[in-house]
């Protein structure tokens, strides 16, 4: 897709440190890394969102991020991986081609949950999960 930043390193014409790739992905480091091995997996094919990603492109992108996950702990000597994506401007989405962070964790690294966990009211819970399991 023009335009498109991560399709342009898929391409070639923007450069990357890639790492892996196959038939329907590429990964290559995040410019930002949230630790040192931070890398990004994404899908040849362009599509937006996890909304928008064919579902063999997503069995695809996450096999993939499995492989990095797994080379990060032998090569990196990780001690954990999150696997990580935003879908949509809400969820810190910035770039809209389909990506999945791969983030390798040590037991010293800085990161915090982007959250505080607190136990939640009951009754809004089990609202919410109707709404969940409603066909609306
Ligand atoms: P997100 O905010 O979840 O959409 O993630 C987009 C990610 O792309 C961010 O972590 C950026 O640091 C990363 N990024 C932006 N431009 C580049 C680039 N040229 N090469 C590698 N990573 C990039
Ligand atoms: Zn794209």
């Amino acid at each position: 897709m023009a335009d498109c930043l991560f399709c342009g390193i898929v391409e070639g014409t923007i450069p990357s440190e890639t790492v892996d790739s196959d038939e329907r992905t590429v990964a290559f480091m995040d410019i930002n890394p949230a630790t040192p091995g931070h890398a990004l997996v994404v899908p040849r094919t362009h599509s937006a969102d996890l909304m928008e990603i064919a579902t063999e492109d997503l069995a695809a992108t996450t096999a993939a991020a499995r492989r990095l996950a797994r080379k990060m702990k032998s090569a990196l000597d990780a001690d954990g991986i999150n696997v990580l994506n935003a879908c949509g401007a809400a969820a810190w989405q910035t770039v809209f081609h389909f990506h999945l962070h791969v983030i390798p964790r040590f037991e010293d690294d800085p990161l915090k949950l982007p959250w505080i966990p607190e136990e939640g009211d009951r009754e809004q819970i089990a609202a919410v999960a109707a709404k969940l399991r409603s066909d609306g």
